[in-house]
């Protein structure tokens, strides 16, 4: 490819909504175009980058023994009033009529049609396990579309569906997945973790989202610094802290005025803080709940709406606070009344001595509380949230904090959508059984920007040479030099014809000019062929990513050295 043909334009001025490297990297280097808000159209150097993705997402699909297939964008209201998402989807469904007034979608995900599509052809157990995946795209109305490809409207999704008669089944196409997106993912470049999605209803391995490690993630993560426990801070579980034993003591009130935070009643008392207890204090449809962790310790607030069933929980008002007997910064679970407030005491707390909290009286804590003999919660439960240096909860080594941006996920169905919409098979007795599934997803144009966002520097983007959208770019450095020009399309025609992905800037630009362009688009390569190298006898080559420098000799097969390098990047 000719850079004076290359549909590139690059931008001077960055639209001010792109608020991430990767997304101004993206749209300054000519990559992708904003078509209406979420909407991007990919330009050929994107293109060329999703394609490659797309591909290694292929072979590692099919090497699971996957096949593709394509199924339309559009989907009939019904099958999702069959599973019962047509009215839980919301706003984020882009609905529309046709002619005759019958209800669509513009498909989100494809669960419901291909639990339709194989309720009508798979019969019998012999035609099971069964995976089937598509790559397309998919529509959702994000209330907040942002960070380019990241979270946008429409999108390229790769997702894939399996299909078998039981749970062990279902176990061996989950870890076939789950070991096919760590290759698609590794061979990317990426640096990633897979992280436990759902920790309670299905025991920890339910589901997997695979995390690209970015500073500008919207997941909060945290990693064991030994094994490979990775969980989103959301969902990690904490085991409880045991203290020491000691002898009980009497409960003691004392006035601690004017301390507002725990921290201001250790230090009034002399307190270690992990002697106190502090509060946290929400409002639920269910009514004022109030959560209590040691004090140096913070309340995950989704461990909270799911221990007490509920939607959302907001922050309390003071008012209801003295509604329910208390005070706000003088909280304490002795004494509430557990028919106006329910009492969540997160599982360290009960395992403590002795301890500090609020009196549930303005100006007064109390000393020496102990769990069972003084309070008894409405519920004890985990509702910590994990810290940096925590214990990791598989081997106790401690955790380290990062955020990411989910690239993938992996979940096991079960038979969610196959008992609603009644896909069955005959088993070998003859008996009905439910169909037992998986559903797995990638984000293909989040993953190409999840790269992009790991791999660039001030000048630009480095692409790995796997998902790069041409491996080298040749430089004529003076275009009116007719021997050296002659020679850089003369290596521009040999790589090409050897088999390595060029371009050569034919343009009649300054050094400096081709310089920055090549960088900006992170060609992984950059030959340069200019009268002085060739003079030498030389051909400078320079990798983007180290900015190492190496100059090779004319004389040798130099073609042979490129693609030998190109292998290493
Ligand atoms: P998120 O929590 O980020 O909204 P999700 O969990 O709803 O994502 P899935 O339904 O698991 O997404 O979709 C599978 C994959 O599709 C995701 O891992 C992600 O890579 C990609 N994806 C989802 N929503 C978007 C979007 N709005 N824009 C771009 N890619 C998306
Ligand atoms: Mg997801």
């Amino acid at each position: 490819m000719k850079v004076t043909q290359l549909y590139a334009p690059t931008l001077r001025e960055v639209p001010a909504e792109a608020e991430i490297v990767s997304h101004q990297m993206l749209m300054r280097s000519g990559f992708i175009r904003k078509a209406t808000g979420g909407m991007y159209t990919y330009l050929p150097l994107a293109w060329r980058v999703m394609k490659k993705i797309e591909n290694i997402i292929r072979e590692e699909m099919d090497a699971k023994g996957a096949q593709e297939i394509l199924m339309p964008i559009t989907q009939p209201a019904e099958l999702w009033q069959e599973s019962g998402r047509w009215g839980a989807y919301g706003a984020e469904m882009w609905r529309l009529k046709d002619r005759h007034g019958r209800e669509f979608c513009l498909g989100p995900t494809h669960e419901e049609m291909i639990t339709a599509l194989v309720r009508d052809e798979v019969r019998s157990y012999r035609q099971l396990p069964l995976m089937l995946y598509q790559i397309q795209n998919k529509y959702r109305d994000e209330r907040r579309p942002r960070f380019g490809l990241i979270r946008s409207r429409e999108f390229i999704m790769k997702d894939c569906y399996s299909f078998d008669r039981d749970e062990a089944g279902l176990d061996k196409s989950y870890n076939a997945m789950y070991g096919a997106y760590s290759r698609v993912f590794t061979r990317c470049g990426l640096n990633y973790r897979p992280v436990e999605a759902d920790s309670g209803a299905i025991g920890g391995s339910g589901s997997h989202e695979f995390m690209a490690l970015a500073e500008t993630g919207e997941a909060e993560l945290v990693y064991c610094s030994k094994c490979d426990y990775a969980a989103d801070v959301e969902k990690a579980e904490l085991h409880e802290i045991v203290a020491a034993d000691e002898a009980l003591q009497d409960v003691e009130e004392i006035a601690t005025p004017d301390c507002k935070t725990i921290q201001a009643v250790c230090d009034y008392l002399k307190l270690p803080i992990e002697k106190s207890v502090k509060a946290v204090a929400f409002s639920s449809e269910k009514g004022l709940i109030l959560c209590f962790v040691r004090g140096d310790h913070e309340v995950n607030e989704i461990k909270v709406v799911n221990t007490v069933g509920v939607p959302e929980v907001m922050m309390a008002e003071d008012s209801e606070l003295v509604a329910a007997g208390t005070a706000g910064g003088y909280m304490g679970p002795k004494g509430l009344d557990s028919k106006k407030v329910i009492v969540i005491v997160d599982n360290t707390v009960m395992k403590m001595h002795n301890f500090c909290c609020g009196a549930n009286k303005a100006g007064y804590h109390l000393l020496n509380v102990n769990p069972n003999r003084d309070f008894t919660p409405t519920y004890v439960a985990d509702i910590r949230l994990i810290q940096a240096g925590d214990p990791c909860p598989h081997c106790g080594a401690p955790v380290a904090h990062a955020r990411g941006t989910e690239v993938g996920q992996v979940f096991k169905l079960f038979t969610k959508y196959s008992g609603a919409m009644g896909a069955k098979y005959l088993d070998e007795d003859g008996k009905e059984q439910p169909v037992v599934m998986g559903c797995y997803g990638i984000g293909v144009g989040r993953t190409m920007q999840a790269v992009a966002e790991q791999y660039n520097d001030k000048d630009g983007m480095m692409w790995p040479r796997a998902v790069a959208p041409y491996e080298v770019i040749v430089l004529p450095m003076n275009t009116k030099d007719e021997a050296s020009t002659k020679k850089a399309f003369e290596i521009y025609e040999a790589l090409q014809k050897a088999g390595v992905e060029t371009v050569i800037d034919d343009r009649n630009e300054r050094p400096g000019v081709k310089f920055k362009d090549a960088d900006l688009i992170g060609y992984p390569l950059r030959v340069v062929c200019g009268p002085k190298t060739l003079e030498q006898g030389k051909l400078e080559i320079k990798i983007r990513k180290t900015g190492e420098v190496k100059m090779l000799d004319l004389q040798s097969d130099y073609i042979k050295e490129i693609k030998e390098i190109l292998e290493t990047l």
